[in-house]
C-alpha cells in the first residue's frame, strides 16, 4: 500500500510505503511409511508423534508429556522408544484441563 502525501510547509512530496506482513504456520505430518503410524488400540482414533503433539494442539510439550505420565491420554512405545499419542483422547483430556 503507498500512501502519497503532500507537505505544505516544505513544498515537497512525501512518500510513505507500509508493508502488511503475515505469517501462517503449516503442520504437516509426514512418514516414511504410513504404516509406521499407528491407529490407538483403546479407541481407533490416528496417533501421532509426541514430540510434534504440542505443535499439533497448540499447547506445550510439557503439557503433553504430563497426560502421559498421568495415562490421561492413549499412547503407545515403539521398539525405538518413540511415542505416539492418540489425537482423539488428547483432544478430550485438554478440553478438560487445557
Ligand atoms: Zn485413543
Amino acid at each position: 500500500m503507498e500512501i502519497v502525501e503532500f507537505n505544505r510547509n516544505q513544498m515537497e512530496t512525501i512518500k510513505r510505503t507500509n508493508i502488511l506482513v503475515t505469517s501462517q504456520r503449516k503442520l504437516v505430518i509426514t512418514s516414511g511409511q504410513t504404516s509406521e503410524i499407528p491407529l490407538c488400540a483403546e479407541c481407533s482414533s490416528s496417533m501421532i508423534p509426541a514430540q510434534i503433539s504440542a505443535d499439533y494442539f497448540g499447547v506445550s510439550s510439557r503439557i503433553i508429556y504430563r497426560f502421559i505420565e498421568q495415562q490421561r491420554i492413549h499412547f503407545v512405545e515403539n521398539k525405538i522408544s518413540e511415542i505416539h499419542i492418540c489425537i482423539a483422547s488428547a483432544k478430550e483430556a485438554l478440553e478438560l484441563n487445557p
